[in-house]
Formats: C-alpha cells, structure tokens, sequence
C-alpha cells in the first residue's frame, strides 16, 4: 500500500520510522528483532536507509593499488521485500543518485517491481567525504539530483521508460517519497533558493516529503507554511531524532548541518551520563511533539537507525504522548 494512502487513514497521529538496514555480516534477524521493537507502536510506514558503495584503494606491492568496491549495506530490496510479507506495513526502500547511474537506476526499479514494493524515497546522497570528494559526484551517466531520478521514477510508473534502445511498457506503481530541509539544505544558496528546487523536484513527482531532523519546532511551522505558499500541497512528515550521547549535540551540527537550541544544548552538556542525555531527549521530543500534534501536525516520523538505545527514547516519548 502506498504510505500516502496509510497517511490518509483516519488516526489520531501516524508513526513511522527509519531504520538502517543491518550492516555486511550481521544477518536479517538484526532488522527482525528491530521490527518486532517497533511493530507496538503501530507504524504506518517504515523506511529504510541505502547507503553508498565505497570505492578503496588498497596497496599490492610495487607501487601498485587493487581497487576494491565495499557495499557495506547491500541487499536492501529484497530484506524490504521479506519485512512488508512479514509486517504487512508499507516499506519504504530508499534509492539514491550517488553509485547509480541511470541503468542500475532501471535495474531496481525493476527487481522492486517484481517483488511489489510500491513505496520509494529518492535521494541524491552526500560527497563521500572520505574519498576526498568536496562535492557530490554522479556516477557517469547517472543522476546529479534527486529531481532527475524523482523524473526517472516518474517516467517508469507511465511505461515510457527506455533501457538500450529497449521501451519499458510495464506501467509501475511507484509512491514516490523525497527529503527536505527545515534550516536549508546545507549546499543551498538560501532558503528561497533551496525552496524553489523543492518546488521543482516536487513539481517531477513527489508525493510525501520528509524533513531533516530538527529540534526547533518554529523551523518546521515556517517552513512549512512557506512551502505551503509557494505551492507544495503534499505531506510533510517532521522527521525527529532522538538523542542518546553527550556526543550526539557535537556530532549531529556536522554530519547533518542542522542547528541543535541552546535550551537544549545545556540541558545535554548538563547530564551527567547517557542515561540522564536519554531523559533530556525524551522531555525535549515530548514538548516537541506535544506542539505539533497541537498545531494540528498529522504525523511524526523518528529517525532510529534500528539503535535499541534510539527506540527506547522514544518509546517513552510514545508513552507520554499517548498514555
Ligand atoms: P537534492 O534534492 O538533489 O538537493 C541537493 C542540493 O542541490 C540542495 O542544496 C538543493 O537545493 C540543490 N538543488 C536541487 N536541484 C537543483 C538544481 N536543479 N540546480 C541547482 N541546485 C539544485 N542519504 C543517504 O545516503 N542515504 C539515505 O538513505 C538517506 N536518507 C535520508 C532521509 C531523509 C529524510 C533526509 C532528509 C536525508 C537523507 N539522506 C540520505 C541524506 C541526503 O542524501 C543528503 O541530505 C543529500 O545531501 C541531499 O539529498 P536530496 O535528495 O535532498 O538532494
């Protein structure tokens, strides 16, 4: 079922969450025992991360260097594909620019297609900063924004899609999810700017948009209103994050270029132990939630990378909010 279908359903609040799939030489019991966690609180949708291919250089001798292409997280498709038979909710995979070019772009579509996953979010993905990229590299042939593989989608779920001469005339039945960003996108110009290719990514065909995490409701309220007035109607699930570290405060600005409040921050620098930074994300993702739901906000989405520690925050956040 389309996860904007599951959103149109009459609830009190939709629940989703997003996981990360188990990494190369954990098995899929890691990813059933994280469902069985999260199944409790009735989720409408959960999605689950790709994370690029890295490509190593590794020395042999003589000056010489193997190229090694690690895949720390493969075989996304078809563990979505078990975990929707298994959960019967709607799996969103996630499917990005970055280590596709346009055919392997195809060729999952295709494999999705076959084993019925209906629900996609199309990403570009980031530089690979460790491999000395300074700034998102498409793969030859690939795409250079999420727009272009959003188009692509699009263009597969008509049948009028063509592989090496060959036109695709299965019509797909693709619900198509894309990422957006309450404080900017980091490599936006503004906010303005940022919005505007919103607009058009959205204008490729986009159904549902989940934001980057933030802990400043105002930033979500705002900016949805704006996108509201430039002409975006489709869901905007907030996308929230709990935190289990003293580290996560330092960390979270620099991996995702978001802002953490000051309120917050001292509650975090404050704690004396993880355990007391788990109590100030609960009460901080409570009031957070609390004032959306209140402003009439039909849905939270938690960002839990299937981390225990993750789910139990908010599982007490969930406790808060619903009794
Ligand atoms: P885009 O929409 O392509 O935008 C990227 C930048 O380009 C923006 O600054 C935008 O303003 C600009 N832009 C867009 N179109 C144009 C244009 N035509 N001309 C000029 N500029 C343009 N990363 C992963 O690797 N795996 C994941 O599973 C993953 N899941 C995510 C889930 C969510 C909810 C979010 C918010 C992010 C996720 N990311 C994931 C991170 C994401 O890949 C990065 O944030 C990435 O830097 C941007 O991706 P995007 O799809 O938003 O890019």
């Amino acid at each position: 079922m389309w996860v904007t279908k599951r959103l149109k359903q009459d609830k009190k609040v939709h629940i989703s969450f997003e996981i990360s799939p188990p990494p190369f030489g954990k098995g899929r019991e890691r990813a059933i025992e994280i469902f069985d966690q999260l199944m409790p609180f009735e989720p409408d949708f959960i999605s689950i991360t790709f994370h690029q291919e890295i490509v190593k250089h590794t020395p042999v001798g003589d000056s010489k260097f193997e190229q090694v292409i690690e895949k720390p997280k493969a075989g996304t498709i078809p563990l979505c594909a078990l975990l929707e038979g298994k959960y019967g909710i709607p799996i969103v995979q996630h499917l990005l620019c970055g280590s596709f070019n346009r055919e392997e772009t195809a060729y999952a579509l295709k494999e999705m297609a076959y084993v019925d996953l209906e629900n996609v979010f199309a990403l570009r993905g980031d530089p690979l900063i460790a491999q000395g990229q300074k700034q998102f590299i498409p793969e030859e042939n690939g795409h250079h924004y999420a727009s272009e593989l959003i188009e692509q989608i699009t263009l597969f779920n008509r049948g009028e899609h063509s592989l090496n001469g060959v036109r695709e005339t299965v019509k797909t039945n693709f619900c198509i999810g894309a990422a957006c960003y309450p404080e900017k996108h980091y490599e936006s110009l503004n906010k303005e700017y940022d919005l505007s290719k919103l607009k058009q990514k959205v204008e490729k065909g986009v159904d549902y948009l989940i934001t980057q995490m933030f802990y400043d409701n105002q930033a979500f309220l705002s900016f949805s209103e704006q996108a509201k007035e430039a002409g975006i109607t489709i869901p905007i699930i907030p996308g929230l994050n709990p935190l289990v570290s003293q580290k996560d405060i330092y960390d979270l600005p620099r991996v995702f270029h978001i802002n953490i409040p000051q309120r917050l921050v001292e509650m975090v620098e404050n704690a004396k132990d993880d355990s007391e930074v788990k109590k100030a994300s609960v009460e901080w993702l409570t009031q957070q939630g609390e004032e959306l739901l209140k402003k009439g906000v039909p849905s939270l989405h938690f960002f839990t990378e299937g981390r225990t520690s993750k789910i139990r925050v908010v599982e007490e956040v969930y406790h808060r909010l619903f009794g």
